[in-house]
């Protein structure tokens, strides 16, 4: 690509697009709607409309789509073109305001919880104006929200934009209290950083257990894995290098500011970090890197692979959400910021988070859990089940003096006093540098890692979004009724501290010390999906999203129901392929192999009954034995998948995780040492050392 800052976004209906295209009050009206949600009229709908259709056409569009995030995780296009008739027998290309704002899947198919039945299965999608319509594989993409007739969300993206305007009226009433008159509006922001893998397509496509589920069942481990930290930042092979330059320049069509890209741990392991903007953009964005991915790895001869766990015993992916809260005027309100005033203010956004992570340990681990990520949490690359926080201890003194009405540091003998006193200047990386940590503190954002990279990041910002509005509404509250403002601030911060820290761990999270640790603290450890979605329709959770209008109880319930039944799918389906290549592959295998054994055995006895035939009889003995074991386990995990109780979700899920996970983990050890074992020309599908150093 030569001119970049010239192609930069040129799929994209954007604000320098539509100022060209659209007439003056058009123009002010709609960026009214976009920037302030002001309600849109028929005519600026129609006049936008056009504009968008003329644009996309001039491009070699032929067909519009709404593109909108359902409830599956994976983006959903349903494809209409601009032709209409003319009345005279001509077609003529038409797009109405009608049709931007409003369509009608008549798919019945995606999940609702029980929301729809399928007699009534229509829901409509409406344009999202806050978010840019763009040009994909010829395509006008139009960003859309996805409800039911009864305006329930069917969507992932409905809600997030309600937790939005939830945490922008609360945050406004606490920067207006410290005198902010110029902000109209306070935003989240976010830059998820992608990890993936690529590997080549050819073993790919050798191997139905990727093929089916994304991820691997079996696989022994190579000789060399990562252990030689060889891949971390280390050189970029020809062929990533040109993928990721071809993906760059995708992406950045489409608007997307790809920026960084490096190896990670594992062999084959990739990122990419996009600059970060405003959550419901960066979340389209991500959903659109994700795809993009793997349209351009397979277009390289390769796959992507977005599982969190593709290899056992090789790190796994995750995502990044890099989360801060700032003004429409730029002003980051997590930046520690260099006057009393400033610093005051950003202790009291400090706190606020502190305290929801706290208060809703429960609703973080549960935006990141999936089927998935139950394999990469808790493993000793990725952080822990356990929610805490790491603030660097910078930050944590600063707030232990102010607990303590106690000097910063021995050198300033005076007690840290909020709104008068000067906070320390933090190094930056001084505070980035704890990597085990599943929510820290860096700098001027916080990093939520727990997220799986195949995830939507939308129900982790929904959380974040909605727990932090949350408790800026209860400080709010107090601190409009104060007399003394900076004083009833200095009080809260230290209140909140006292009464929260127990939140804060700046130590190796991934120590067996720090398991009992949070324990005595009374911190939740949940270890697996159906263990955190037990907790989501708690009373004190559904009236949470009640209040901030975020979720009805009943979208609060389904929304719980989708994920459980997800879980179960994605079992049900890993457990029957397992199933499936054990008897069709593996058995084989084995016997095939048992009886070149065997045969060699008799034809040198047939030579000579003094020939030495131990290897091949221990060898015989060892395959024969475990190909038993692996039949006795592939039928008790049969057996089991033929009582799935079909009761509740939650029922359904449970038994997934307590009897059939537990039975493919006997089945896949039994495996994994058979393929130790077996001759290599025997064994049925590529190796994990073939397949993760398949790409050179
Ligand atoms: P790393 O975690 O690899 O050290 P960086 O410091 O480069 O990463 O940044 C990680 C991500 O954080 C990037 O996507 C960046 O855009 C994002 N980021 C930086 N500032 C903010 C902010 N104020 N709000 C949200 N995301 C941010
Ligand atoms: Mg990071």
């Amino acid at each position: 690509m030569s001119n970049i800052p010239e192609t930069f976004g040129c799929n994209v209906f954007s604000e320098k697009v539509m100022k060209e295209r659209l007439s003056e009050d058009t123009y002010n009206a709609l960026i009214e709607t976009i920037k302030n949600g002001k309600p849109m009229s028929e005519a600026v709908a129609k006049e936008t409309a056009n504009a968008m259709k003329d644009w996309a056409i001039e491009k070699g569009v032929t067909h519009y789509t709404h593109w909108f995030q359902p409830m599956t995780g994976v983006t959903a296009e349903k494809h209409d073109s601009f032709i209409a008739p003319d009345g005279k027998g001509n077609a003529i290309m038409e797009f109405s305001g009608k049709e931007l704002i409003k369509g009608e899947p008549d798919a019945s198919s995606f999940p609702s919880g029980g929301i729809r039945a399928t007699f009534e299965a229509r829901g409509y999608t409406a344009w999202d104006p806050t978010a840019y319509a763009f040009i994909k594989d010829d395509t006008l993409c139009i960003p859309t929200v996805f409800l039911a007739y009864g305006g329930e969300a069917l969507d992932k993206k409905t809600p997030l934009l309600r937790s939005m305007q939830a945490i922008n009226i609360q945050a406004m009433r606490i920067i207006k209290l410290f005198g902010n008159t110029t902000a109209k509006r306070v935003i989240t922001t976010v830059g998820p950083e992608q990890e993936y893998f690529l590997i080549d397509k050819k073993l790919f496509n050798k191997r139905k257990d990727l093929i089916y589920c994304g991820r691997t069942l079996f696989g022994a481990k190579p000789p060399k894995g990562q252990e030689l930290d060889d891949h971390y930042f280390g050189k970029i092979k020809p062929r990533v290098a040109e993928f990721m330059k071809d993906l760059d320049e995708e992406l950045w069509k489409l608007g997307v500011y790809a920026k960084t890209k490096h190896n990670e741990a594992a062999p084959a392991q990739h990122e990419l970090a996009p600059i970060f903007t405003e959550t419901n953009i960066a979340t389209d964005h991500n959903q659109l890197t994700m795809e993009r991915m793997q349209v351009v790895a397979d277009r390289h001869g390769m796959k992507c692979l977005l599982a969190e766990k593709p290899f056992a015993g090789v790190n796994g992916s995750g995502k990044h959400n890099n989360w801060s809260i700032s003004t429409d005027t730029g002003e980051n309100l997590l930046n520690p910021g260099k006057t009393p005033h400033e610093n005051a203010q950003f202790l009291l956004f400090l706190s606020a988070v502190i305290q929801a992570v706290d208060e809703h340990q429960d609703l973080l681990r549960i935006s990141a859990s999936s089927a998935g990520n139950d394999h990469r949490l808790g493993a000793h690359e990725a952080p822990p089940a356990i929610v805490s926080m790491f603030i660097g201890d910078d930050l944590e003194e600063v707030l232990n003096a102010i607990e303590a009405d106690a000097p910063y540091s021995d050198k300033e003998k005076e007690v840290m006093k909020l709104g008068v006193n000067v906070l320390p200047r933090f190094a930056k990386d001084k505070t980035d540098r704890n990597r085990t940590s599943p929510f820290a503190f860096t700098g001027n954002k916080f990093e939520f890692r727990m997220l799986g990279s195949s995830a939507s990041i939308a129900c982790t910002n929904v959380m974040l979004n909605t727990i932090v509005a949350d408790v800026l509404e209860k400080y709010a509250n107090e601190l409009e009724k104060a007399e003394d403002f900076n004083e009833a601030v200095h009080q809260l911060v230290k209140r909140v501290y006292k009464n929260h820290k127990r939140i804060i761990f700046n130590g190796n999270n991934y120590s067996e010390e720090w398991v009992l640790e949070a324990e005595r603290r009374g911190l939740l450890n949940l270890k697996t999906t159906v263990d955190a979605l037990e907790l989501y329709t708690r009373p004190e959770n559904i009236e949470l999203f009640k209040h901030h209008g975020i979720y009805t109880e009943k979208e609060v319930r389904s929304r719980r129901d989708i994920l459980l039944e997800e879980y179960s799918k994605t079992v049900n389906i890993e457990a029957l392929t397992m199933v499936d290549l054990v008897r069709k592959d593996f058995i084989p295998a084995v016997m095939d192999y048992t009886k070149k054994l065997a045969d060699l055995i008799n034809s040198k006895k047939a030579v000579s009954k003094h020939i030495p035939c131990r290897t091949e009889i221990s060898l015989l003995e060892t395959q024969a034995a475990q190909c038993d074991e692996m039949f006795v386990r592939v039928k008790e995990l049969e057996g089991a998948l033929k009582t799935v109780p079909y009761t509740t979700p939650l029922e359904t899920a449970q038994y997934y995780k307590n009897k059939i996970v537990p039975d493919m983990e006997a089945l896949r050890a039994i495996v994994d040492e058979i393929e130790v074992n077996c001759d290599r020309e025997f064994w049925p599908m590529p190796s994990y050392g073939d397949v993760i150093f398949s790409v050179q």
